[in-house]
């Protein structure tokens, strides 16, 4: 009887990833799509709700879509009509442990809202907040950002390229990545105005949540089969070459804090 022997041979690279979640537990959707949706009525951040969405197209496509290692990949969704409420309610019933405002749940996928609640926005430098509102065991149901649209905004201030920027940063969150400690990061914590593609910790998180299944045939195989004996009669070898390039960019520019 023919038997085949199949030899594996992966390269590892061993290293420290500095990526953090946005919760203990490690949330996901379970999707492969989410869509990014818009909630109509924004009133102070200088662009429409439409140009709003083509930002978010940007957002999704620019950076979290760039990513060769992941398997999720999210998708401009449209402007929608939301409860009024989800432009004037707390995100928390709590102000210590954040307890998600169950009046603000999303039914499915990511949701993005401007928001003019006091209590969301005690400054005017904080441009967003998100947080995955509907979860069931450790998948996220559907996730919210607020951006803030108070009459002090500073997101109206930003450039268009610092908007996507941001808007990207707050979708990182609303998937289930915390902050990076990485400075070249798009999930570190102030978001450099001119930033325009992610950083290798923003890959390496996104690749942690929701890893890209390699098909085993998928890779270069090789067929030494030789002779009629049997004793040898295939060898598969497998080369999982994963190949990592490093691109640091020390960039000048304000920086803006960000929840
Ligand atoms: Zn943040």
């Amino acid at each position: 009887m023919r038997t085949l022997f199949s030899l594996f041979i992966l390269l590892l690279s061993f290293k420290a990833n500095a990526f953090t979640l946005n919760n203990t537990a490690k949330l996901v959707f379970t999707e492969d799509e989410v869509k990014v949706n818009v909630a109509s009525g924004c009133t102070n951040i200088g662009i429409t709700d439409a140009e709003l969405l083509e930002l978010v197209g940007k957002a999704v496509d620019n950076f979290w879509n760039k990513s060769p290692t992941s398997r999720l990949k999210l998708r401009k969704g449209s402007v929608i009509n939301v409860d009024a409420r989800f432009h004037s309610d707390s995100i928390c019933t709590a102000s210590t442990n954040c307890d998600p405002n169950p009046v603000l749940a999303v039914d499915s996928d990511i949701l993005i809202s401007c928001n003019l609640n006091a209590t969301n926005f005690p400054s005017s430098s904080i441009l967003g907040i998100t947080i995955p509102n509907n979860i069931a065991g450790t998948r996220i149901v559907g996730s919210l950002v607020l951006i803030n649209d108070k009459a002090d905004t500073q997101f109206d201030t930003k450039s268009d390229d610092a908007k996507v920027a941001i808007l990207a940063h707050e979708i990182g969150h609303a998937f289930g990545l915390g902050h990076s400690p990485v400075q070249d990061s798009l999930m570190y914590y102030a978001t450099v105005s001119q930033r325009k593609a992610l950083g290798r910790d923003d890959i390496d998180g996104i690749s942690y949540l929701y890893p890209k299944q390699q098909p085993i045939s998928g890779c270069g195989t090789v067929d030494m089969s030789g002779g009629k004996n049997g004793s040898w009669p295939g060898l598969f070898i497998g080369f999982s070459i994963i190949g990592l390039a490093e691109i640091y960019r020390k960039r000048k520019g304000s920086k803006q804090i960000q929840a």
